[in-house]
């Protein structure tokens, strides 16, 4: 799936972005190659959980080529992914520094990052079957975790296409720290994003991104 990711240009106007953040890059990271390309998913192919998130960041995962590497809401991320035993490490800078995950993949709702964080409804649509193939490919699945309402749509647009819950969508609201269990199909729990807008403003603090994870974790064990 990572090299049909790599290629995947269903999206001219995202790609298109991509590849002019690449080329015009943040003044810090002048000396850097930039992916520019979108960015596949992360993590165990084993994993029983699955973290959703909206988009790479455009001098984040954009320019490392590895989700939710190199910006903010990574540190925040991968050092509460850490302290819940799920990756090896509390940081994550570039592709080749070490980290692995542990029980545990990241994917996001677009793959490729989106002027000003909002891919349209097309885009969104456009990367929901890399979504579904995400979940084919993932046969210990147990868990979701759904970081902000994007990822949380995208989530449960694949579990209804899927037929894994009937009835109103409204039954399944989007709060931090909500949890969705839906017979025969992985828990759906929802967080806030851990982007800066969130953390800055104390909206999502560490303790409540470990609560999460913490939920998971127990979940994963009781089966
Ligand atoms: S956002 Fe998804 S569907 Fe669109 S070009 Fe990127 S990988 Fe392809």
């Amino acid at each position: 799936m990572t090299a049909a990711v790599l290629d995947c240009d269903r999206c001219p106007r995202l790609r298109e972005h991509c590849r002019d953040i690449a080329r015009k890059k943040r003044a810090s990271y002048r000396s850097q190659k930039y992916h520019g390309l979108p960015v596949p998913n992360f993590g165990d192919p084993a994993a029983q959980l699955l973290i959703a998130g909206l988009a790479p960041a455009a001098h984040g995962a954009n320019r490392t080529g590895r989700m939710f590497t190199g910006d903010r809401s990574g540190d925040w991320l991968y050092r509460a992914m850490h302290r819940a035993g799920f990756a090896n490490q509390p940081t994550a800078t570039s592709r080749d520094d070490g980290l692995q995950l542990h029980n545990a993949m990241i994917t996001a709702a677009v793959h490729c990052a989106p002027p000003a964080n909002k891919p349209t409804t097309q885009e969104i649509a456009n990367c929901a079957p890399w979504l579904d193939h995400t979940v084919d490919l993932l046969p210990n699945l147990r868990v979701v975790i759904c970081l902000g309402r994007l990822g949380f749509d995208a989530i449960m647009r694949l579990y209804k296409t899927r037929g894994w819950f009937h009835g109103p969508r409204s039954a399944y609201p989007f709060a931090h720290g909500a949890e969705h269990p839906i017979a025969n199909a992985p828990t759906v729990i929802c967080s806030y994003h851990p982007s800066q807008q969130n953390t800055f403003t104390g909206r999502l603090t560490e303790p409540m991104l470990d609560s999460v994870f913490q939920r998971a974790q127990q979940i994963i064990e009781s089966h």
